[in-house]
């Protein structure tokens, strides 16, 4: 018989856990504010399971050599790391639609071009300019 496996609480922390030390760094008072409720506590079930911090009102400021320095009520703190993921958000790019408008005699701005949102959102645009065409 074996015996020399690892305890399943032992196998689901080495799962979890990764050999990384993730910090997540929020401006806004809470993490995933965009995401449905539906869904938000599986994220951050996720999260929490796989032991990401996350920092909340925290701005960051600059990515230097060492780490990240980020800006918490006031205080400015460095959050050492040697990989940083940049994810700030997005805006529309649209000028295509900007030159393309005055030379064609119909045009239609749709989706992320428009503003960035979800894919359901792009796909009924799609589908009411679709519509009247
Ligand atoms: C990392 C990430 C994760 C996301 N996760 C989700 C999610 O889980 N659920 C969800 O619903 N939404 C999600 N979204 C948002 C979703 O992807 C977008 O809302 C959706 O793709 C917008 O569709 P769109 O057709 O407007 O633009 P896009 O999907 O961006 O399509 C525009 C297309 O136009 C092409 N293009 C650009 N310029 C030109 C040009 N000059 N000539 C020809 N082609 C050009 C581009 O290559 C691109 O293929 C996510 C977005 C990102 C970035």
């Amino acid at each position: 018989m074996f015996n020399q496996a690892e305890s399943f609480p032992t196998l689901q922390v080495l799962l979890y856990q990764g050999l990384k030390k993730i910090t997540v760094v929020e401006m806004l008072k809470t993490i995933g504010q965009d995401i449905g409720p539906s869904t938000r506590w599986t994220i951050r079930q996720d999260l929490a399971r796989h032991s990401v911090k996350t920092l909340t009102s925290a701005n960051a400021k600059e990515i230097t050599a060492e780490g990240v320095i980020i800006d918490r009520e006031g205080n400015e703190i460095l959050i050492r790391g040697n990989t940083v993921v940049i994810a700030t958000g997005t805006r529309a790019v649209n000028d295509l639609y900007e030159r393309l408008k005055e030379r064609v005699p119909e045009i239609f701005l749709i989706g992320d071009a428009k503003a960035p949102r979800k894919a359901l959102e792009a796909v009924a645009e799609g589908l009411a300019v679709g519509r009247t065409v």
